[in-house]
């Protein structure tokens, strides 16, 4: 695709592919993508609050004639691992397009206070915690079996989202930007996405001179999740609602390498927090949380420590007395936590999270001595080769669940197996290509290159462990 943004003075036509006309479409046609994003909020709403009120589904309850059973299957089925997958298709499309709590911050941003951000709200680690707390907290009240639980996750999280909109920026996405608990998830796979907003800095230089379009005014833009446009290098912030294609002639939808973002601006745009994020978070606690419920190690520590307990004669952890919005408590569906499953399930995913995420890091880390010296800055460099293989995790995570809603339905998912192993030989080899890349932003001598991807290949072979558990290791 080509583009003569800023080829001179701003008078010249512009040539633009299909790609970049595209975002100039998304710049006309805002009214049309605010519509859309309002009938998105609307069978959102519908679909957490109305199962909340009705009984849960009985033995006879399918997917088509049962709105609850529908409504967690376009969830956690659908909705969830198809976003995920969006992300590194299309980077933040969802974000900007579709999302319905991006849609309500926004909006009521407009009509808010308009105060400006608290320093707490900028703290880096925001998105790291929000996303393991909201995980973790999803796995004690079972967020995908029971919509009493989605509301109070999804609905909490989308009042939140209406709160600080009201209370923070003017027409702005600050919760999106600092504490959407998925925000930095996102920003991670979409560094994956094929195309972005390009900025063309000589282009911009020259609407300083020349205005936009001809010599127009500069029109300012408003980009919702603040992102500084003119220094815009990549599609980590951007939520790609295309409201900045075309300013100052200079910004454009284009396309890209997919490996782009991680390899030539990775080593100055990770940070520590992203490290935590792909480590101890993608490939950490939300491993630990998909595990639990598979894992036979899970089921024998809790035998064994709710024997011991009898035998010490504490029978307290055992009752099951925790409200449904502390630990799960669905009786009528055989369905309670004591208070000793509560702990262990906390106790499991953070476990597993910090052994998987120290493992790794400690691998990384050993990696990144081959190719010269040990530097935070390279360490953290590296950990974004695994987001190809992070993301893929979790998408085969939840597609877990999507699997075992269609096997209720006696559908045929023997497919699955081969699905996924392709899956994980794309994306480990996908990683595994990026780290090559990363280390000859390091090193030119093929034997350190050759060392440090060894290393990656471990880390690599330690995640697939993880999967190997979930998928066939505990399944037989
Ligand atoms: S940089 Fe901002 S205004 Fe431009 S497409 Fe991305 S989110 Fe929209």
């Amino acid at each position: 695709m080509s583009c003569s943004l800023g080829q001179g003075p701003a008078q010249q036509p512009l040539r633009q592919g299909w790609l970049a006309q595209a975002g100039q479409w998304m710049q006309r046609h805002g009214a049309v993508i605010r519509a859309v994003q309002w009938v998105v909020v609307a069978v959102y709403a519908f679909l957490i609050l109305v199962p909340a009120v009705m009984p849960l589904p009985g033995d006879t309850a399918h997917l088509w004639n049962n709105l609850t059973l529908a409504a967690q299957f376009v969830f956690w089925g659908i909705w969830w691992p198809f976003v995920l997958l969006s992300m590194v298709l299309l980077g933040r499309v969802w974000c900007g397009v579709l999302c319905p709590e991006g849609a309500l911050t926004e909006f009521a941003s407009k009509f808010g206070r308009g105060k400006s951000i608290p320093h707490w709200m900028r703290w880096g680690g925001w998105p790291f915690v929000a996303f393991g707390l909201t995980t973790i907290y999803g796995q004690m009240v079972s967020v995908y079996q029971y919509p009493k639980a989605v509301l109070l996750v999804l609905g909490g999280s989308t009042l939140g989202a209406m709160v600080i909109g009201f209370l923070y920026g003017r027409e702005k996405r600050v919760w999106c930007k600092y504490l959407c608990p998925v925000n930095g998830v996102f920003s991670l796979l979409a560094r994956l996405a094929p195309f972005h907003f390009k900025v063309n800095e000589d282009a911009w230089r020259n609407s300083y001179t020349h205005g936009e379009h001809g010599g127009k005014r500069v029109i300012p833009v408003n980009c919702a999740p603040l992102v500084p446009l003119r220094n815009m290098k990549g599609a980590a912030a951007c939520h790609m609602c295309g409201r900045c294609s075309g300013h100052r002639d200079a910004i454009a939808l284009t396309w890209r390498s997919p490996s782009e973002e991680v390899v030539a601006l990775g080593d100055k745009q990770a940070s520590g927090w992203d490290t935590a994020l792909i480590l101890y978070g993608l490939l950490g606690i939300a491993i630990g949380a998909f595990h639990w419920t598979a894992s036979r190690w899970f089921v024998d520590l809790k035998q064994s420590i709710a024997g011991w307990l009898i035998d010490q004669n504490i029978t307290w952890p055992l009752e099951t007395n925790a409200p449904w919005f502390l630990l799960t408590h669905y009786p009528e569906q055989n369905d309670v936590f004591s208070w000793l499953d509560g702990t262990m399930i906390v106790g499991y995913i953070v476990v597993t999270g910090l052994v998987y995420g120290t493992v790794l890091l400690a691998i990384l880390a050993l990696s990144t001595v081959f190719v010269g010296r040990f530097e935070l800055r390279r360490l953290h460099h590296f950990a974004q080769a695994l987001i190809p293989l992070a993301g893929a995790g979790v998408f085969l995570g939840l597609s877990a669940t999507t699997l075992s809603l269609l096997r209720a339905e006696h559908m045929q998912t023997d497919w699955a197996a081969s699905v996924r192993i392709a899956i994980l030989v794309i994306t480990n080899a996908w990683s595994a290509w990026l780290a090559w890349r990363v280390t000859g932003r390091y090193s030119t001598r093929l034997w350190q290159r050759a060392l440090a991807l060894a290393g990656f290949c471990a880390a690599l072979a330690v995640v697939d462990s993880a999967w190997w558990l979930m998928f066939w290791g505990w399944a037989h």
